[in-house]
Parts: C-alpha cells; sequence; structure tokens
C-alpha cells in the first residue's frame, strides 16, 4: 500500500522522469546527447568520453552513463566510497579491481564495492565501451598517494597495468 511520502515520490517522478525515447544516432552516440569529457579536468586519464543516459529521479536516485575509451586509454585509477555497476557493451578491455587485473568482453558485468582501488584500459586497438550506474549523490573519487602506488606495485601484474 502507498503510503504519503511513496505518493510524493512518484509525484516527482513525473518531473524527474518523462516519457522518452533516447534515438541511438550511430556507434555508440545518441541523438541530441552531448558527448562529453570523461571528467571536467585532470591528467589521470586518456582518451575518453561520456554520456549521461539518465540522471536520476527521487525514486530512482542513480545515474546511468555510457564511457567509451579509445584504443590506448584509461580510466583514473581511483577509489571512492560509492559502488559502480558496469555492463561492457562494446569492445574488449581490462579491469584493475581490487588486486587483481581482469580481461573483459561485450556483456560481462563488474561490481566495483565501495574503497575499492580501480581502473578500465581499452584492449589495444579495439574500442572499449561500457554502461556504469553510480548513485547520484556520491563522494568524490580519491587518487592513489605516492604510498598507495608504492603499495599496488608490490604485485608485478598491477605494476605492468596500472597508469598514474
Ligand atoms: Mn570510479
Amino acid at each position: 500500500m502507498a503510503t504519503a511520502e511513496t505518493f510524493d515520490a512518484v509525484k516527482d517522478d513525473k518531473e524527474g522522469c518523462k516519457a522518452s525515447i533516447l534515438r541511438h544516432a550511430r556507434d555508440f552516440t545518441w541523438q541530441d546527447l552531448p558527448l562529453l569529457r570523461y571528467k571536467e579536468q585532470g591528467t589521470t586519464f586518456k582518451d575518453i568520453t561520456r554520456q549521461v543516459l539518465f540522471d536520476g529521479c527521487s525514486s530512482v536516485p542513480t545515474a546511468l552513463r555510457y564511457f567509451e575509451i579509445a584504443p590506448g586509454g584509461h580510466s583514473t585509477l581511483e577509489r571512492h566510497d560509492h559502488i559502480h555497476v558496469v555492463m561492457v557493451l562494446r569492445g574488449e578491455g581490462e579491469v584493475f579491481l581490487g588486486s587483481e587485473v581482469h580481461r573483459l568482453a561485450t556483456h560481462d558485468i563488474v561490481h566495483i564495492p565501495g574503497g575499492t582501488w580501480h581502473q578500465f584500459r581499452a584492449t589495444a586497438g579495439i574500442s572499449f565501451g561500457f554502461l556504469c550506474l553510480v548513485a547520484t549523490q556520491r563522494d568524490r573519487p580519491q587518487l592513489p598517494t605516492p604510498e598507495d602506488i608504492e603499495c599496488l606495485r608490490q604485485n608485478p601484474l598491477v605494476a605492468a597495468f596500472i597508469r598514474t
């Protein structure tokens, strides 16, 4: 049975989530959807774009983004309290997750818990695109300190993989 609180939430969603179709244009871009920088600034990433497919509403306070890493590119090596749920849509890549590096293929799904170091890379010669679900209210990512990097590099496989 709906309480007054849930009724209000549904009312709010009429503002935050309108009936609409976001048409796929081509090559994992969508009509009228801006192709954004991965992050506003920084030098901790390379050759990666962001498109915001859904930006949350009161009853679904999450954002769904599509990121695409060009061949040779990578995301930021970071950690944060919020979680990511990632689904690969395009190409192949690799992820450093916690203490291991994993290869990823289309439709693989990655759960990244809070507080876990992570970094994505595109496989050489192939664009790597993935959906990433996050809470709309979330903490800012933390970058590794020199001590963190030294610790992560204890594992040779990780040392060979990470980019800072
Ligand atoms: Mn992250």
